[in-house]
């Protein structure tokens, strides 16, 4: 059983499926942290990933594709960042099929494009130990040196943007597509983390029952 968490960035998503991990022990693929490991030595990508473009498809699945089989993991993932097109999506429809692995649940969290950029503006990494803070939601414990935190790339205005761009371009039509052809629970992601997280794990649960 698969899970697609889907929604624009800075609804929570990460957040949310590690919550579900931890509680469920689904394995959690998070395509844009993957992205940025693998492209420490790929120049061509870390640079269209501080622009906020979209890997091309056909390599974002193949980086999948290598991912998964490297672990020969096929089953009980929560998806958080892929699939982000149609083309995506299908190519996720014909390897689930081939693995003989379901989709299960997708999970749509919504937020206004306002509260988007307010967040993903005030989101800042700490550089030593790789973990992000929100200023506002989510601001780094006393010991941490406000001062050293950085503001990634993609978190640029410019870059926030492009993303939210590309989120209306290229995904909201998969949202659309992935209500015709499966289960789309929507879910509220303006509320708070922990409200938010029930209702999930309510989802989840429900879904495992139901299974
Ligand atoms: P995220 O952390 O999910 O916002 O992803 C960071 C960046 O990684 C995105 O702005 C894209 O450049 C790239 N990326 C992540 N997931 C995908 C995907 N499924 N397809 C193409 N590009 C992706």
């Amino acid at each position: 059983m698969n899970i697609l968490l889907i929604g624009p960035q800075g609804s929570g998503k990460g957040t949310q499926a590690r919550i579900l991990c931890d509680k469920f022990g689904y394995f959690y693929f998070e395509s844009g942290a993957y992205l940025r490991r693998i492209a420490a030595d790929r120049p061509a990508l870390k640079e269209s990933l501080a622009r906020g473009e979209l890997v091309p498809d056909k390599e974002m699945t193949s980086y999948l594709e290598a991912f998964l089989d490297s672990k020969n993991l096929y089953d009980g993932i929560i998806f958080d960042g892929f699939p982000r097109t149609v083309a995506q999506y299908n190519f996720l429809k014909d390897w689930f099929s081939e693995k003989n692995v379901s989709l299960s649940l997708v999970i749509n969290i919504e937020v206004s494009e306002k509260e988007t950029i307010r967040r993903l503006s005030a989101r800042r990494e700490d550089p030593a130990t790789g973990k992000i803070y929100n200023l506002i939601t989510s601001p780094p414990p006393p010991g941490v040196d406000k001062s050293k935190l950085i503001q990634r790339e993609d978190d640029k205005p410019e870059a926030i943007m492009e993303r939210l761009r590309l989120y209306r371009e290229r995904t909201a039509p998969l949202v659309e597509l992935l209500r015709k052809e499966t289960k789309v629970v929507d879910v509220d992601g303006e509320r708070p983390i922990e409200v938010i997280a029930k209702d999930l794990a309510d989802l989840v649960q429900n879904d495992i029952d139901i299974k």
